[in-house]
């Protein structure tokens, strides 16, 4: 469904005004299959190479798609193999809408979701432990004594994992959430569970803190602040704060707590994701993924009311950075005159399905797939006049 949704951003928001010279990399399953995933590599070179890149949602096969659409392989996640390349970190940041209100009601600013994506036990080893038996931690160095920690003695059946995080990816993390927070002029945050794990949260604390006083100059003529603070901690001052900051979080935390952020702001149409690179490369997209329910919906025929807002976002935020970057702020303006629009739409009421039963006070009529972004489109074309 959103490579439909694409096709009409490019055809009704951005073509008829931009001159762009696109460097288009087909990421479709099929493409992916036909090219055994070199095309994926290509985008992220091309990333690399360009700065900045805007990306469609894209099928990550699983058993059932490589039937479907009769495929080599279950080909790997082009997420993660971009995540990869670009050696990124990814920040979520939910669009705001006067008329849907989150869940929270502290809640006034975004807060952005800086979650650390390699490592920890997206990363580990595990076992279920079969009965009793001694488990231990050995790590053999190149050179020098081996390190041996007894991890239980097991008396009976349990579970056991071993997992690991590297300084580069850490301290590349770190620099990410720095790169973003002061990009952004936002406060930052960073929790974890230090006082219980000594070593390896109290490494990623460390880690981060020296990240931190290496920028401090800019930290501070930026204006914004840095706060490390427990997990537990940051949950709580979250439910209470009006938010407006980038939350770095480990794997796991990032994971869950992305999700409740994203559920607390209202739709996933509603959350943008960019993937920042420690050198300060850019790629952009929706939080969702493909929205495979409303496609088949499309293919039987039948009218869809599909969330453009993210994708959309996800244009605006690649055009906004290339204009910052070439200095061309025509370009910067012209994406916010974009985001204005679609804003305005929402916000008079025009809006698709996923927001008429969550919004304020609720909508009876919704727009199509199709109509929401004709009617963005239309304000657009006023605000350019
Ligand atoms: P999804 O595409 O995020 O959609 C899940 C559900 O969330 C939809 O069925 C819909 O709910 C709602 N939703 C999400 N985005 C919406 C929007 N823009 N407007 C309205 N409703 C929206 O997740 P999925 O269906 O589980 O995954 C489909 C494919 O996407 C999979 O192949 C997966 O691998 C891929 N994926 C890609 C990315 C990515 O490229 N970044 C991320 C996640 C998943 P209702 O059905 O209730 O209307
Ligand atoms: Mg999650």
């Amino acid at each position: 469904m959103t490579r439909i949704i694409w096709q009409l951003i490019k055809d009704k928001l951005i073509k008829p005004y931009l001159d762009v010279d696109l460097q288009y990399y087909d990421l479709h399953v099929q493409n992916r299959d036909k090219t055994d995933d070199k095309v994926t590599v290509d985008a992220a070179n091309a990333i690399l190479k360009y700065g900045v890149g805007v990306k469609c949602a894209t099928i990550t096969p699983d058993a059932d798609r490589v039937k479907e659409y009769n495929l080599k392989k279950a080909w790997p996640s082009p997420n993660g193999t971009i995540r990869s390349i670009l050696d990124g970190t990814v920040f979520r940041k939910p669009i705001i809408v006067k008329n849907v209100p989150p869940a929270v009601r502290s809640w006034k600013k975004p807060i952005i979701i800086g979650r650390h994506a390699y490592g920890d036990i997206y990363k580990a080893v595990d076992c279920v432990v079969p009965g009793a038996g001694k488990a231990e931690l050995i790590f053999t160095p190149e050179k020098g004594d081996k390190i041996t920690l007894l991890v239980h003695e097991f008396k009976g059946p349990g579970v056991l994992m071993g997992m690991h995080n590297t300084d580069k990816s850490i301290r590349s993390f770190a620099q990410a959430c720095i790169n973003y927070a002061l990009s952004e002029k936002v406060d930052l945050w960073f929790g974890a569970k230090d006082t219980i794990s000594k070593k390896y949260h109290a490494h990623f604390k460390d880690v981060f803190q020296q990240e931190v006083d290496k920028r401090k100059d800019d930290i501070a003529k930026a204006g914004i602040t840095y706060r490390y603070m427990l997990i537990d901690d940051a949950v709580a001052q979250i439910m209470k704060h009006e938010g407006g900051m980038l939350w770095a979080c480990m794997n796991y935390d990032g994971d869950v707590m992305s999700d409740m952020v994203a559920s607390g702001f209202g739709s996933l149409g509603l959350m943008t994701s960019v993937l920042v690179s420690p050198d300060g490369k850019y790629e952009y997209e929706a939080a969702h993924g493909t929205v495979k329910r409303h496609y088949y919906e499309h293919l039987k025929g039948n009218p869809t009311s599909t969330n453009s807002t993210a994708s959309i976002f996800a244009w605006t935020g690649a055009l906004a950075k290339r204009g910052e970057l070439d200095n061309t702020p025509e370009l910067v303006d012209f994406a916010h005159k974009i985001e204005e629009s679609v804003i305005e739409c929402i916000e008079g009421g025009i809006m698709t399905k996923d927001l008429t039963r969550i919004c304020e006070p609720p909508m009876e009529k919704s727009f199509s797939t199709e109509g929401f972004i004709d009617a963005v489109a239309k304000k657009l074309e006023s605000k350019l006049k």
